[in-house]
């Protein structure tokens, strides 16, 4: 997977490609990553990137010569790569999107600033335009580094060793189970016995039951769109006739 990162501040992307699972994934040739600057497609001595909204109004706009020069630049270098616009008004960044993104051989992310990127480079040379929520940033740099960094981790082998993608928050449609590390005890809160009993079989049941708890407290409206197994309906079940008992004893 190849990620190129279209930006006039580089300086700001530059130092992530050395750090953490994706530099090592850099290193390892799992990924490459660069970016490129758009001020170096501006004609003039000032290779401004920027304009006058035409009719009128506050802000400015991205021209549309110094983006497109940078988008063929590097669509010649990676042409097999997806063109995609970080913006307020794409369609919402979520972990299946992430998925979709990581079978691709490459993505050309294109980081606005202003108000934005001239309407006839989204129409033109755009493949998808991505948000990564309701809210409006500054630039598409911040967007674009979330969206390298989901989508690299779920790139075979970019995570390494034994870690796995795949029981992460979201994957199977509901929130991760807690976590506890060393020690065994912290401040006098004790780790749940079970998982330091080392029976598999009883150490995964928790965690379906804690991955549940979570998904119950913090976001119950991921269970509109999750597709309960028979094990996980049945610990439901459980808790809804432990909660009757608790009713009926008033
Ligand atoms: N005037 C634009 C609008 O209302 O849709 C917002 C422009 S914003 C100030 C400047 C740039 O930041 C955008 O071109 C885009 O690249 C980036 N950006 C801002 N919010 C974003 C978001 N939620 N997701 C992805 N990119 C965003």
């Amino acid at each position: 997977m190849n990620f190129t990162v279209l930006t006039i501040f580089p300086e700001l992307i530059q130092p992530f490609f050395f750090h953490g699972i994706i530099g090592k994934a850099i290193e390892n040739s799992i990924l490459s990553a660069s970016t490129m600057d758009i001020r170096d497609f501006a004609k003039g001595k000032h290779r401004v990137t920027d304009d006058r909204p035409y009719g009128g109004g506050c802000g400015m706009v991205m021209k549309p010569e110094p983006l497109a020069g940078a988008i063929r630049a590097a669509k010649e270098k990676t042409p097999q790569s997806s063109v995609i616009h970080l913006t307020p008004q794409g369609r919402p960044f979520s972990q299946k999107v992430a998925r979709e993104l990581a079978v691709l051989d490459g993505m050309i992310l294109v980081c606005g600033r202003y108000e934005g990127v001239d309407e006839r480079v989204c129409q033109g040379l755009i493949d998808d335009e991505i948000s990564i929520g309701d809210y409006v940033l500054t630039g598409g740099e911040l967007a674009a580094l979330v969206v390298i960094e989901a989508v690299a981790r779920l790139v075979p082998g970019a995570l390494g060793g034994d870690q796995s993608a795949e029981k992460d928050t979201f994957e199977d449609g509901l929130i991760e189970h807690a976590h506890y590390t060393r020690p065994d005890e912290f401040e006098g809160d004790k780790v749940p016995g079970v998982l330091l009993s080392g029976n598999h079989a009883e150490i995964e049941k928790w965690r379906l039951e804690s991955s549940l708890k979570r998904t119950f407290l913090k976001r119950p409206d991921l269970f509109k769109e999750k597709k309960l197994s028979k094990q996980e309906k049945e610990i439901l079940e459980k808790w809804r006739e432990q909660i009757r008992q608790i009713i009926e004893r008033g």
